[in-house]
């Protein structure tokens, strides 16, 4: 029976992806006592399966592009402050069709466009020769995005909180119940005046009954690292693909035209969800996606077909050979189709947190900035 635990925090968090981290950084910064729990002995969810790509543009109109710059500029802090390199800066969104040009150049008419420009086919092969991109007709230059490594940031982020916040972590421990102020845990029960969960794509343990109101399903994405081609890239690269996913282009009028083009010329692409994300690392290897599959479990297994796709995009969009490939791995993410954060308040003293697209890296630290809010500045009760 697990032993009753004598210290008491102001805050406890489930979860030490990068939103459970979000959340612990905001209320360590109103220096508030700070416990995170994990089940898993280190960061193995989708916070570090993820490319690290921090990106602003294309993300959804309105509050999650705000989400987006907000916590852009706390990645770009908590980087200097925590010893996390920031590997590359920025995003050329590399086009080869009229319909995707049409979209791009309503994307710059809005609000979001602000700070992006459109490179002709010709400046971007002047400014990156090793690109040759044969069927490109234009690129979107964006400065917003950072990208870290997610694998390396994600642990980084977690000692810093410890040593530079004294957030304290406890892992290899599953909370099993709650009853406020007390948790129940695998190890011990421990007590909090707040409690803020961010169980990731778990939907079945704290809350489930909660939660099962909000018909969340899962998302599964197949990811490579490929080796170093060999220079260094200009910036984060997306191509047409993304144009129909990322729904801050998606959702434009423009985008219309473009979406039946695919249909017509990419439906294996589509099928299994494929875009091209390309970053690179440090040691200049890149991290190229992805795919989506939507299922309650989703299979475990990387397919072959899919993978074939992804590369197939690499080459169409870059106009070179992949580089070979070195380590596949999957992903898995919270998914809705209504929404892209779920905030839910079981408790007076209590919140969850859970997002429920593939942009919490994105958008996590303004998340948590909210989940304090909502928590310490609202009356809620312990
Ligand atoms: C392949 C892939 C690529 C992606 N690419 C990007 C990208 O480039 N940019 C971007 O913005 N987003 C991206 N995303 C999305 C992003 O990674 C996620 O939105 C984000 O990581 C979710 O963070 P999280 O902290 O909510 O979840 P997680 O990282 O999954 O963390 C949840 C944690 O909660 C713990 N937990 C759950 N229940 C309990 C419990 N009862 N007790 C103890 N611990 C518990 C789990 O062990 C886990 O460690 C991608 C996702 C994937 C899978």
């Amino acid at each position: 029976m697990p032993k009753l635990s004598s210290e008491r925090f102001d805050l406890a968090v489930v979860g030490a992806g990068i939103l459970g981290l979000a959340t612990a950084l905001a209320a360590a910064r109103r220096g508030l006592r700070v416990l995170v729990i994990d089940r898993d002995a280190q960061a193995n969810g989708a916070s570090v399966r993820n490319f690290g790509f921090v990106t602003v543009t294309g993300q959804e109109r309105g509050a999650m592009w705000e989400r987006a710059r907000r916590s852009r500029e706390i990645w770009r802090e908590v980087a200097e402050a925590a010893g996390i390199p920031i590997v590359h800066s920025g995003l050329w969104m590399m086009v080869r069709r009229a319909e995707s040009v049409a979209v791009l150049e309503a994307f710059l008419r809005t609000e979001m466009g602000a700070g992006c420009r459109l490179l002709s086919a010709a400046e971007a092969r002047r400014r990156c020769p090793q690109l040759p991109a044969p069927q490109a007709t234009a690129v979107l230059e964006s400065h917003s995005e950072l990208r870290v490594e997610s694998r390396e940031a994600i642990p980084r982020l977690a000692a810093w909180l410890a040593s530079a916040h004294g957030v304290t972590f406890m892992r290899d421990t599953t909370v099993t119940g709650i009853d406020m102020p007390n948790v129940y845990t695998s190890r011990a029960v421990l007590r909090a005046e707040r409690l803020a969960v961010c169980p990731g794509d778990d939907f079945t343990g704290l809350y489930s009954e909660r939660l099962a109101r909000y018909a969340l399903t899962r998302c599964k994405l197949q990811m490579l690292r490929l080796a170093s081609p060999g220079f260094k890239l200009p910036a984060a690269l997306m191509s047409d693909l993304g144009l129909a996913r990322y729904l801050g282009y998606a959702e434009l009028e423009a985008a219309a035209p473009l979406k039946a083009r695919l249909e017509r010329e990419q439906p294996e692409h589509l099928r299994h969800g494929v875009q091209l994300i390309v970053v690179q690392g440090a040691d200049g290897s890149l991290v190229v996606g992805d795919s989506h599959h939507y299922a309650a479990t989703p299979d475990p297994f990387a397919h072959e077909e899919v993978d074939a796709l992804i590369l197939d995009e690499f080459r169409a969009a870059l106009g070179i050979e992949p580089p070979p490939t070195v380590e596949r791995w999957i992903g898995t993410y919270a998914s809705a189709t209504d929404r892209q954060v779920l905030f839910d308040s079981p408790e007076p003293s209590v919140r969850t947190a859970i997002v429920t697209c593939g942009a919490g890296a994105s958008t996590g630290f303004a998340i948590g900035e909210e989940v304090i809010t909502s928590l310490f500045d609202s009356g809620a009760a312990a």
